[in-house]
């Protein structure tokens, strides 16, 4: 402790003193702001407190800023809370002062700190790292330099070094995860600022951790530390495992046994992570026990020294590089949305630079995030949480907090006050949960009923969008009612819990379980509150800023039914939340544009709305970042390695029912089994439809067994576990939807066909979809060609990169659907892929010609992988390919051509 001087100048010690007894010489918290010499002259109020506690918002500082508060006695030494805060914002540059109430004495906790001054990267010497005579090609055995991989290195290191923000297609086989991970990494070591790489899938974040860390580690000579980031929800709470563990009766159910088998792993795990459990405990049941931001008592909880999440926030916040996925990176950014601050709430400590990798993903991502969901499960668990009476056992987070109230330690008049409070949280228990289950159910069961009149996708889903059409019609009328009644009954609940929270607060007991009980009920009412606003929403925003629609599954024992309400563009929030905030960010991708140009995706992201803000506001424009562009081409060589075949007499009645050539021509059943005889499996099979899928899966199962190839279906397993089997077993062939047209990689000879059975094309009555269609035709565009093609090209040209994954892979990509030659959007498509043979004609034909082509690879192949024929396998290897190209049938090319 000492005197002020050369801490807190004299003025703004004044303000400080004077605020303080404007709070009756209360705690107060204040964010003050340093001259050149870290002293404080000004400083603005951020709460206001009790005699013992104030809220520490360090949140809303900066850099180099400073959390002062006082301590009304004269006692300065900061608490244990007081020195877990100081940590939390000495983490993002804050300094921590406590000062008496006369603001004569300070105890400095963490001293002003000055922003750093950034280093630039030194191109020249990362770009070293990647030469042939460098620490990569002495790493590396045959290593080749590849140009695309340094050109993208390079502007990587420009959106370190001048802030801002690139978008890269690299081509399969470019290198791209080494080329962005040296420069995050040599960027986060020298300048001690943390880069965030972010992933759609778990698959590339598995590459990264085991594949390219450990070699980026091995020739990159810095000492950094990588850490994968995962949301909250993976691990235990312990306050809730001890919890459960003193008063069982209070939570067991029909679950029992997976409880205690959880408890007892809680209390001995070091991780606290869900993915060290040698089981996986039902929803329900880990729901229990599983930390979320909303029932977190943070530094007063009494297990916040030995916490999972405290243990993971302190290794993240102690790493140079944080791995994590575009989930959980977007709901960091939508609680920064909502409060405009880092906060506690959030898993990812503070950072500035971001790569964003699979990048083509972000604007379904940010759709979902940006968008909320009431469902029936939802709402039955928010009130089961709250409260469950079955087997004559009364459960739930309002049951624990009677309990406490009734078990604290409160005396005489008190004793009875709160004695009453518990009396009424049971009455209102009884009254209330269950008029808000009755109305619940009746939503929901109105919902499932009116929707089940509509004709169900194969996949037994039906969407019913809420036009301004719809909104008329009786059946809207009716649900409407339903909904806003639903409405009514939760706030009224919400209301009376909340009251009765509000009269506890003010008895300021001093009983962690009473506190802990508090939040866990809050939590929960808190869920309630946003499903009722979002009932409200749907039922009375009908603004075309937001799609709504109602959604029924049904599958054989149970129908699942939810209200959804999506943004009908992220861009707006893209541009504030994204690429407003972060000075550099690169994204990137295999399968960024459509069409030769980055129009749809940047469009479609809100980056050519950011680019459009700085071009009409000359103010703005001064803050204007740089965005660059670019495409690096696959090293791959497509010419060689791969043969696009086309079919032009398969019948047209899987793609088109309605074409004049339906019911002519070979079956797709016949079609696929002659392709794939043609490899002998060792092929993906690709559908649009779940439905069209499982209909060949049944026909054709025996079919392919008896002729040695071992069928795996999506859905008859998880998608590691058949890419497992896939990968092991010669011959097989895998059936599969959307989740296999990307991230998924297999290479050498056990994937040597993809047959694509139909141009990916959306649905067009999804509701997104067809909203943001009507959007652009509305606003004079064209919203098959801005949108459904842009969209079926970058998924196609996704399906197409499932064949090339190295450079001694080779294989052909069948497309049965003929719109690919025969309409005029065709070529977009086939124009998208990169250049390499293409065979089109009648089926019979291009299976001479597609064996040969393979047949003269599988040669080379065996050639290369035969001891001492390495010099031979290479002259292979590099020959030009073999097959020519067969001219196409007259017709479809002049139909092709007059369409252009
Ligand atoms: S600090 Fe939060 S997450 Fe950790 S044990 Fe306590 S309440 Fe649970």
């Amino acid at each position: 402790m000492s005197g002020i001087e050369g801490h807190i100048s004299a003025d703004a010690a004044s303000l400080l003193r004077g605020e303080i007894a404007a709070a009756g010489g209360r705690e107060v918290f204040f964010l003050g702001h340093v001259n050149e010499d870290g002293v404080v002259v000004s400083a603005e109020v951020l709460a206001r407190g009790t005699d013992v506690s104030v809220a520490a918002i360090t949140q809303a500082g900066a850099y180099g800023d400073v959390a002062i508060h006082n301590h009304p006695g004269a006692v300065l030494e900061p608490s244990e809370a007081d020195v877990t805060v100081s940590s939390l914002a000495a983490c993002s540059g804050i300094a921590s002062f406590i000062i008496n109430n006369d603001v004569t004495a300070v105890y400095v906790l963490v001293e002003p700190m000055k922003p750093p001054q950034l280093k630039p990267l030194d191109a020249g010497e990362l770009l070293g790292v990647l030469s042939a005579g460098g620490p990569m090609g002495k790493a590396l055995q045959n290593y080749e330099e590849r140009p695309a991989q340094k050109e993208m290195m390079a502007e990587v290191i420009d959106s370190f070094n001048h802030d801002k923000i690139a978008v890269i297609e690299a081509g399969t086989g470019t290198g791209k995860t080494v080329a962005y991970l040296i420069p995050s990494i040599a960027w986060a070591v020298t300048n001690d600022e943390r880069v965030v790489v972010s992933t759609h899938t778990i698959n590339l974040q598995e590459q990264i951790l085991h594949k390219d860390l450990p070699l980026v580690r091995k020739i990159f000579m810095a000492d950094f530390k990588a850490v994968l980031v995962k949301g909250r929800n993976n691990y235990v709470c312990l306050r809730k495992a001890h919890l459960i563990e003193e008063d069982p009766e209070l939570f067991e159910d029909d679950d029992a046994a997976e409880l205690h088998a959880l408890l007892a792993w809680a209390f001995t795990t070091k991780t606290g992570d869900i993915a060290d459990l040698n089981f996986m405990p039902r929803h329900r049941v880990w729901e229990k026990v599983q930390s979320t931001p909303e029932t977190c008592l943070r530094a007063h909880c009494p297990y916040f020294r030995e916490c999972f999440i405290g243990l993971a926030r302190r290794e993240a916040a102690t790493a140079q590089l944080l791995i994590t996925n575009h989930a959980l990176l977007f709901s960091d950014i939508a609680i920064h949305a909502e409060n405009g601050v880092f906060s506690d709430s959030t898993i990812l400590p503070k950072y500035r630079r971001v790569i964003l990798d699979e990048a083509h993903n972000l604007e379904e991502v940010a759709t979902r995030h940006f968008g909320a969901s009431v469902s029936r499960h939802g709402y039955n668990r928010a009130l089961n949480t709250l409260y469950r009476h079955a087997r004559g056992r009364e459960t739930g987070s309002l049951m624990v907090l009677a309990a406490q109230l009734v078990r604290c330690e409160a005396r005489g008049a008190e004793r009875g006050q709160v004695d009453a409070m518990a009396a009424r949280l049971n009455e209102v228990v009884m009254v209330s949960i269950p008029a808000v289950q009755f109305s619940a159910n009746d939503v929901f069961d109105a919902v499932a009923a009116e929707v089940a009149r509509a004709r169900p996708d194969e996949a037994g889903t039906v969407q019913y969008r809420l036009t301004p059409e719809r909104r008329a019609e009786d059946m809207w009328l009716r649900l409407q009612e339903h909904m806003m009644r639903l409405v009514a009954a939760t706030r009224l609940f919400v209301k009376g819990v909340a009251e009765i929270i509000a009269d506890v607060r003010k008895l300021a007991l001093e009983d962690e379980k009473v506190a802990g009980a508090l939040l866990d009920v809050e939590a929960h009412l808190g869920w309630l509150t946003s499903y009722a606003a979002t009932l409200d929403a749907v039922c009375n925003d009908d603004s075309d800023q937001f799609v709504n629609w109602l959604e029924a599954r049904v599958t054989d024992t149970v129908t699942y039914v939810s209200v959804e309400r999506a943004p009908l563009d992220v861009a707006d929030a893209m541009v504030q939340n994204v690429f407003e905030q972060y000075p550099t960010i690169v994204m990137t991708s295999a399968t960024l544009t459509s069409r030769k140009t980055f129009d749809f995706f940047e469009k479609r992201c809100g980056l050519a709305q950011y680019r459009e803000s700085f071009s009409k506001d000359p103010d703005v424009k001064k803050k204007a970042r740089p965005v660059r562009a670019m495409v690096l081409p696959t090293p791959f060589d497509f010419k060689r390695q791969a043969a696009i075949v086309i079919p032009t007499d398969i019948d047209a009645a899987h793609f088109d029912a309605k074409s004049t050539m339906a019911g002519h021509g070979h079956s797709l059943r016949d079609a696929v089994r002659t392709l794939l005889d043609i490899t002998n499996g060792s092929a993906f099979v690709l559908f649009t439809s779940y439905g069209l899928l499982r209909k060949m899966a049944r026909e054709m199962e025996d079919d392919l067994a008896a002729r040695g190839m071992n069928l795996l279906v999506q859905g008859s397993g998880g998608r590691d576990e058949l890419l497992k089997r896939f990968r092991s077993e010669s011959h097989a062939v895998l059936f599969g939807t959307d989740s296999f047209w990307a991230g998924v990689d297999v290479v050498g000879e056990a994937l040597q066909s993809v047959i694509i059975t139909k141009l990916p094309f959306r649905v067009p009555t999804e509701p997104v979809i067809e909203a943001r269609a009507e959007y652009i035709d509305a606003h004079n565009g064209n919203s098959f060609t801005e949108y459904t093609i842009p969209l079926a090209v970058i998924k196609f040209r996704q399906g197409f990169g499932r064949l090339i994954r190295s450079a001694s892979d080779y294989g052909m990509v069948a497309v049965l659907d003929r719109r690919v030659i025969e309409k005029y959007y065709g070529k977009w498509f086939l124009q998208s892929l990169p250049e390499c043979a293409q065979m089109v004609g009648p089926l019979d034909e291009l299976v001479a010609q597609a064996s040969a082509f393979l047949t003269q690879h599988r040669e080379a192949y065996a050639l290369r992988r035969t001891p001492g024929a390495k010099a031979a396998g290479h002259a292979a290897a590099q020959a030009p390919p073999p097959a020519q190209p067969a001219p196409r049938p007259r017709a479809s090319r002049r139909r092709a051509k007059d369409a252009g």
